[in-house]
């Protein structure tokens, strides 16, 4: 599939029809779906609808924006009206939302096209979109393979050129990290910048919806299009958002940007072949004008075991309302009120999402609350402090975005501890509440795609763009495409 920017090309010069783009997507999902098992369900029938609406538009002369027609996939945590909305769980399997989330309500009036709902850890809780009560989404680039999660549906689309876009979400890393096992652009935007009304909630301090694209002037596209204040979710933020893609060039001006490296994450458990390519990236860097240093993050590490006190807390809260009552699934067996709830939340949520529930049911509870939740929420803030002292002397920093490439799959399932320190460098970022992006940046000896995660400041999405897309056209990596 060819960029928003050369698909829009091809629109208004009458080269293709909407319609014809749309069932190129369609088709290719059809083919590779068998393989991949990227999506939960396709929406055909609603896509070759809007996109024969964009095709009346063009034909009466009608201007269309940069997203009309382009096709679309969405993680099955956002909010379909109509449309099957299930989370990757048992619990939501016939939930059918009476509304539409504020970020799909906001593509549909950009006239893009969305093509299906994409795979998911249960809940968007996991690394490597296993824990999906439904199917199991392979790597494009070696199907034996994860592809990474929770937004494992998502990426595998993108990389497999099922869609040219798709949107995700993150709470410690779920876009970043499926999008550098599968070699795409991946961005969190800054907390609050994206509406998270109608986004399913699993840890409503950390999440945030983002772009997944294969290169990065096609994310910016799709964050100006989903970025801004919405009234209906209290925590978006009142800010204007800029053209991110006015600000594109292939060359850093020199000296315009400082980028700090953060000294703890290229060290003990990061794979070195990850840390020879990270080190390459941040050297081309250099090459292309920016200003080098190495920053220290000491409070870095202890973002893992705070991340993991805080969103299992969040969680066990959001998901009391899956009760049987209100939502999706409820059991026939029970004889009362209280074995319903039970009954009904037994049979419903699977392995990983229970064990989230009573990690921070415990952690939660009376006596404990100040020992863990407080504490952490006590260290979170001194993680916060660490990027602020950074930002004080660079514009932007640099991680490997994971430790390792994607993994086997089932080679982590059987050991939660493993899995969720593969979260190590993507999780503080999500603490603070920064911006940040996977930018692929070579392959191992495997041929298995290496991401380099850049952090931005508050609201600076615009100068991570702006870097990535200057690493990006001076780099080969975008131009391959997994072997299918
Ligand atoms: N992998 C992390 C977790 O399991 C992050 C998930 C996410 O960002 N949604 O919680």
């Amino acid at each position: 599939m060819a960029s928003i920017r050369q698909l829009h090309q091809q629109l208004i010069s009458k080269e293709r029809s909407a319609v014809e783009i749309a069932q190129e997507a369609l088709n290719r999902i059809q083919q590779l779906e068998p393989k991949v098992h990227s999506f939960l369900c396709t929406t055909s029938e609603q896509a070759l609808e809007q996109a024969r609406q964009v095709d009346a538009k063009i034909a009466a002369g009608e201007e269309i924006g940069l997203l009309a027609g382009i096709p679309i996939g969405i993680k099955d945590n956002l909010c379909t009206k109509g449309i099957a909305t299930t989370c990757a769980s048992h619990i939501l399997e016939n939930f059918v939302p009476p509304y539409e989330s504020t970020v799909t309500q906001k593509l549909k009036d950009a006239e893009a096209v969305m093509v299906g709902k994409t795979n998911l850890d249960e809940f968007a809780m996991g690394s490597s979109t296993e824990s999906s009560a439904y199917q199991v989404t392979c790597n494009p680039w070696d199907l034996s393979r994860v592809p990474g999660g929770s937004s494992g549906g998502s990426a595998a689309a993108v990389a497999a050129r099922e869609c040219p876009v798709a949107l995700g979400s993150d709470t410690g890393g779920s876009i970043r990290q499926p999008a550098s096992f599968c070699g795409v652009i991946g961005m969190k935007p800054t907390y609050g910048l994206v509406s998270r009304y109608g986004l399913v909630a699993f840890a409503s301090s950390l999440d945030q919806i983002g772009p997944i694209a294969t290169n990065v002037e096609d994310a910016a596209i799709l964050l100006g299009a989903i970025a801004g204040h919405d009234p209906s979710d209290a925590t978006s933020l009142k800010v204007d958002i800029p053209d991110y893609t006015k600000l594109l060039q292939p060359e850093l001006k020199p000296k315009s940007i400082k980028i700090g490296v953060i000294k703890e994450t290229f060290g003990e458990g990061i794979d070195p072949v990850v840390v020879e390519k990270v080190r390459q990236a941040i050297e081309q860097l250099q090459n292309l004008g920016a200003e080098v240093q190495e920053i220290s993050c000491p409070r870095f590490r202890y973002g893992l075991p705070t991340y993991y006190i805080i969103a299992p807390s969040e969680a066990s809260a959001n998901l009391a309302r899956y009760d049987g009552v209100r939502y999706g699934k409820r059991v026939a067996d029970a004889d009362n009120i209280l074995s319903m709830y039970t009954k009904t939340r037994a049979a419903g949520f699977g392995a990983e999402v229970k064990r989230r529930i009573m990690l921070g049911t415990y952690a939660l509870s009376a006596g404990y609350y100040d020992a863990y939740y407080l504490k952490a929420q006590k260290v979170r803030t001194l993680i916060k402090q660490d990027f602020e002292n950074a930002f004080e002397k660079v514009d932007v920093l640099v991680s490997p975005t994971a430790p390792t490439t994607a993994f086997k799959a089932g080679e982590k399932t059987q050991d939660p501890l493993s899995m969720y320190l593969g979260d190590l460098m993507t999780i503080p970022v999500n603490l603070a509440g920064l911006p940040g992006i996977n930018v692929p940046c070579g392959y191992d000896d495997q041929g298995l795609p290496i991401g380099m995660q850049l952090i931005g400041n508050v609201l600076r999405e615009d100068q991570l763009f702006q870097v990535a897309y200057a690493y990006e056209q001076s780099t080969p990596w975008h131009l391959s495409k997994p072997p299918l």
